[in-house]
């Protein structure tokens, strides 16, 4: 029996369907953030990264480089094993001290992703509340899903930020335990979910709150505590779920709760029990990251004005961006083919490196350029980025909205 057939096959399909992923080669460089090196098959040409999450630049910052190579230097780069069998790294301990802190919860546990975290902590919440029903927003990230699926219990899905709806779901369930799962910022429409009247219905129908901060920590709030913070309602949240691979520039997911949540879960947890605990100068380098976000306000003030700036040059230009009140830019493509030729023309004749998504992500059919922009990027690269999109625009016959005002 040949198996390979199978693989090959299925790559077929995802090619004929356009789902089949690529993703650049990119040599960051750390002195030179946010510009990269682009290694392709016609060679290697340096461009500027426009979709790139370490929003605040702190992957390169010489504190958190510094405490992770000294950390490496002392202990080691590996964690030794799972927390179960090695014990638990003296990093560990305190990076979880300073995500308890952060959010102002009493214990925080780490995980290797904040993918895994979401995975594992809600799968297993929901299995120790015996009958939970979880309510889960229809915008919720994969990771979130997967963690409502293999927890077993029974779903609901509420209309995307739509709490009237939640509130009829909530109230058609009255004697049963119920979970509510949902992101404070959604990094595909860079929209804020109405945090403080979900805390009011999860308590007036006697629900668990579970929030993922996952775009929104280190950069809003005081502290960059995250958007729960900034809106005065992050001690009315069961859980709040971050990770420490986007603003904090590291790797690693978390969870911040009781301390009896966080204990059962640490006891119970496939995903936490059975694979390798973080790196101890991974953990280094992100209390580093924490610490210096906790005191600075100077990278998320760079980070806002950069935005601002960004969608002013872009919209001046006649760019078809959507509004969103978040530091996430997505400029709409209706065409999907056409989003995915205005990625490869910027990288390869602008050096531009903006992110084109599609379908599934998308609806069939359209598409979208996520644009990031980071603290590091200095006011030419706008310039240049608006400079490219138009000309893109104009050789792809793709509309800009000056011209169909003009039109009109
Ligand atoms: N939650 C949300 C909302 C995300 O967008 C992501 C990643 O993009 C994750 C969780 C997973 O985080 P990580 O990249 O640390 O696995």
């Amino acid at each position: 029996m040949t198996y390979d057939h199978f693989f090959a096959e299925a790559l077929m399909r995802l090619h004929e369907e356009r789902r089949y992923r690529v993703s650049a080669e990119m040599e960051r460089l750390a002195g030179r953030c946010p510009s990269a090196i682009w290694h392709s098959s016609q060679g290697s040409k340096p461009v500027v990264m426009w979709c790139s999450t370490d929003y605040l630049g702190m992957s390169r910052h010489p504190k958190v480089v510094a405490a992770m190579m000294v950390t490496a230097i002392n202990t080691g780069v590996g964690a030794g094993g799972t927390r179960n069998f090695a014990g638990t790294n003296r990093p560990l301990v305190e990076l979880e001290c300073g995500l308890a802190d952060l959010h102002g919860k009493a214990a925080a546990l780490v995980f290797t992703s904040g993918y895994v975290s979401n995975q594992s902590a809600i799968s297993t919440i929901a299995r120790l509340i015996p009958d939970c029903l979880i309510l889960t927003d229809a915008f919720n990230h994969d990771s979130l899903n997967e963690g409502i699926r293999q927890s077993g219990a029974e779903k609901q899905i509420w209309h995307h930020n739509d709490v009237a709806h939640l509130e009829r779901l909530l109230a058609a369930a009255p004697n049963r335990p119920k979970l509510i799962v949902f992101e404070s910022l959604y990094s595909m429409d860079g929209d804020i979910a109405p945090i403080a009247v979900i805390c009011d219905l999860a308590e007036r129908y006697g629900a668990m709150t579970y929030c993922d901060e996952s775009h929104a920590v280190g950069m809003y709030g005081p502290r960059g505590a995250g958007v729960a913070a900034r809106e005065g309602v992050m001690h009315r949240i069961d859980v709040i779920e971050g990770t420490l691979g986007k603003a904090f520039g590291c790797i690693g997911g978390y969870i911040a709760g009781t301390h009896n949540l966080i204990d059962a879960v640490r006891s119970q947890a496939p995903g936490f029990i059975f694979t390798s605990a973080l790196p101890p100068p991974i953990c280094a380098a992100a209390i580093a990251a924490i610490q210096h976000l906790k005191e600075s306000e100077k990278e998320r003030e760079q980070q806002q004005k950069c935005v601002a700036r960004v969608k002013a040059f872009l919209s001046a230009a006649g760019l078809p961006l959507m509004a969103t009140a978040t530091h996430i830019v997505p400029v709409t493509v209706d065409d999907s083919a056409k989003c995915r030729l205005a990625g490869e023309l910027l990288l390869r004749d602008y050096g531009i490196y903006v992110q084109p998504v599609e379908f599934p992500t998308m609806a069939k059919g359209s598409g979208r350029l996520y644009i990031t922009p980071t603290s590091l990027h200095t006011d030419d690269m706008v310039v240049a980025l608006a400079d490219a999109l138009v000309d893109v625009w104009k050789r792809l016959e793709l509309p800009l909205r000056l011209q169909m005002r003009a039109a009109a």
